[in-house]
């Protein structure tokens, strides 16, 4: 047996970041490794006992390790603790990171009263719904009666394992690669050692092996939800799901008394990802969620479902009566209760409408989007994988108008290598093939921290280091990934854009170092673009423009930047409305300075799928609408039913609007 004795200096303590690479470097020894914090003991290879024992900066912790590879195994972690577990102990400011989860956003309050006879929330997936109520209420799950136990806690657990890997797979098949993570998080939770010790530390006592593991998740879930973070926050929520499909099994309890038989509109406070996929799609028409924001994974799975949903929604949903007939509006984000003939006769005729449209759209996907002026309108994708990119290219997209490349560089301990990111824009490229594929560099700043990348806390991490100021601090980072992208360019189509660019400055640095790189490598030129998603960006544009290839305008940064609203805040999301005509000023002068010297102007933000957005951007001259894949089919679509030059005269009138409900107004009047 070996021990050492060693004083922990993170200034964070033992904090998620550090016991994560502590806990992996662990699990990489056969050797029985443990720590302990004053009076506490646990298991090293167990993330959440470690993230438990509350060892702070300046704590003395003993780590002892037992075991055929317990020589190599103390050194690594000793030198592994010395080095700062991934993070950087010479900047002693390197405190909590404030993190922003907007999938674990508040229950926002809804500031009006609702309107008679309808309810407010945000629209979160677009479609119309008509049906009955029906509300979604988890099972009870007796565990105090022996006798209702069906099968025995191992066979429970095998068969968990084997659900939570066939929705893996189902979830990867149906594209749905985030949706997969959960379920494979959930299956690696069901491994942690000091969950199971705990349970059979219960059993022992004579608790019924139910009894134990509610009493044990329970624990660990409350521990965890306890640290006040809300990262960790969500490991609790998962620890909670999974939790409770384990104790559903052993109890025989398979919710189907609370699963629709018939078509209807589920309303629930809020919905886990296990409560969402065990649904049968064939017997929901929408949903409405009083939880989350149009970012939750509710939202993310109805829009890949093709399903109207609400988040957000006033409270009073819930009081509603079981089959109360309902129309749910997920385009304006509305639930009318009891509507009167006409109205529901209304609702039912646009629901067909919406549904042989995006039906007909889907069939016309793989033709370009020319509208009925002549037009050609590139509608390209946001994607951010490789997978994303078959999926674009599957679903009608020109082009990738944004890749996000921030997926390489999180949920890692080190940064990826050139290499590594070479072969993955190189598949992007190649799977793409001649059809423009647009890179933007890494976005990551304050509110999304990377263990190896050390950020001083800050007060606004929003308007701190974030995007291109991050890279260009950062040279060797930047100048990684940009080699990695111009030497994958060649094999297809690729752009470089640079996100959060706020001066000319930034430009001229970041382009600067892209030409050495060209010269250094031998390699032909790309193209290099900005993101306007700053106003400055956007008032200086006739500036830019000499000075750049294309345009992406980032309506999400856009207008949150442009209205102070902070794009992840439930609680405004009403309010965060990209067509508030001062957003509107801006997308104009840039698209006017772009044309001006003959550049292009794109959208990325999600402003390009909003389809009474739509008329107005091609009014004001936009060229080229990047957006969520699903999206792609019914975009392309509408660009068919327009006459672009009709639409000029109302996008002007619309920059002279007074507010979002007013333009909003001007396109219906319009649509009719
Ligand atoms: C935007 O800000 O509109 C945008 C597309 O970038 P992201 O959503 O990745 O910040
Ligand atoms: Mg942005």
């Amino acid at each position: 047996m070996k021990q050492i004795e060693i004083v922990i200096q993170n200034q964070t303590g033992l904090h998620a970041r550090p016991a994560r690479v502590l806990v992996n470097l662990a699990k990489q020894f056969k050797s029985d490794i443990h720590l302990q914090h004053k009076n506490k003991w646990v298991n090293a290879k167990s993330m959440v006992s470690v993230l438990t024992l509350g060892a702070v900066c300046g704590s003395e912790i003993t780590v002892q390790v037992n075991g055929v590879d317990e020589e190599k195994a103390i050194a690594e972690i000793e030198s592994a603790i010395r080095a700062g577990l991934g993070d950087d102990l010479t900047h002693d400011e390197s405190k909590t990171i404030p993190v922003k989860i907007e999938a674990h956003v508040e229950t926002p309050k809804v500031d009006e009263a609702p309107e008679a006879g309808v309810i407010k929330g945000v629209g979160a997936a677009p479609g119309i719904a008509v049906g009955p109520v029906f509300h979604f209420k988890k099972a009870e799950l007796d565990v105090d009666d022996i006798e209702t136990l069906q099968i025995g806690l191992d066979e429970a657990l095998a068969r968990a394992k084997a659900q939570l890997a066939e929705l893996h797979q189902q979830m990867t098949e149906k594209k749905l690669g985030a949706e997969a993570a959960i379920f494979e998080a959930h299956s690696e939770l069901l491994d942690d050692p000091e969950l199971m010790q705990a349970v059979l530390a219960r059993i022992e006592t004579g608790l019924n092996p139910a009894k134990a593991w509610k009493a044990a998740i329970d624990e660990q879930a409350a521990s965890i939800a306890a640290l006040d973070d809300p990262l960790l926050a969500a490991r609790a929520d998962d620890m909670r799901d999974v939790g409770r499909r384990v104790l559903r099994l052993m109890l025989g309890v398979t919710e189907k008394g609370c699963k629709p038989k018939t078509p209807v509109i589920v309303l629930a406070r809020e919905l886990s990802p296990s409560d969402t996929a065990s649904f049968d799609p064939e017997f929901v028409l929408g949903f409405g969620i009083v939880e989350g924001g149009p970012t939750s994974h509710i939202a993310i799975l109805a829009r890949a479902l093709g399903l109207p949903a609400i988040v957000g929604v006033n409270e009073s949903m819930l009081a509603l009566e079981e089959k109360t007939p309902v129309i749910l509006n997920g385009n304006d984000g509305t639930l009318t209760v009891n509507p009167a003939a006409d109205v529901l006769e209304r609702a039912k005729i646009t629901q067909r409408r919406w549904l042989e449209y995006r039906r007909f759209a889907q069939e016309q996907a793989s033709q370009p989007a020319i509208s009925l002026d002549g037009v050609r309108v590139d509608v390209t994708a946001n994607a951010g994988s490789v997978a994303d990119a078959a999926e674009a290219l599957h679903m009608g997209a020109d082009g990738i108008g944004l890749l996000r490349t921030e997926f390489l560089f999180l949920e890692r301990t080190t940064a990826p290598t050139e290499d590594e990111q070479f072969a993955v824009y190189n598949a992007v490229a190649e799977t793409m093939k001649t059809l423009p594929v647009i890179v933007r560099t890494l976005d990551i700043g304050g509110d999304k921290p990377l263990p190896y990348i050390h950020l001083k806390p800050e007060l606004n991490p929003f308007l701190g280091e974030r995007g291109i100021r991050l890279c260009l601090n950062r040279p060797e980072l930047f100048r990684e990934q940009l080699r990695a992208i111009l030497r994958a360019a060649p094999s297809g189509n690729l752009k470089i854009m640079f996100p959060m660019v706020s001066d000319i400055a930034e430009l001229r640095q970041a382009r600067a170092i892209i030409e050495e790189l060209c010269r250094e490598l031998n390699l032909p030129p790309v193209q290099i673009g900005i993101m306007i998603e700053v106003p400055s960006a956007a008032l200086m544009a006739d500036i830019f423009a000499p000075e750049i290839d294309f345009f992406s305008i980032g309506t999400n940064d856009l207008t949150q930047y442009t209205l102070a609203i902070d794009r992840g805040n439930s609680a405004l999301a009403s309010k965060h409305d990209g067509l508030h005509p001062s957003v509107l000023r801006l997308i104009a002068h840039t698209i006017e300075s772009a044309h001006k010297h003959g550049k292009r102007a794109d959208i990325c933000g999600e402003l390009g799928s909003d389809s009474a957005a739509v008329p107005i951007l091609l009014g004001l001259g936009m060229d080229e609408l990047s957006v969520s894949i699903p999206s792609v089919p019914t975009v392309k679509a509408q660009v068919r039913s327009l006459k672009i030059a009709d639409w000029q005269p109302i996008a002007r009138e619309a920059l002279n609007c007074s507010t979002a409900q007013e333009v909003r107004g001007l396109v219906k009047k319009q649509l009719g």
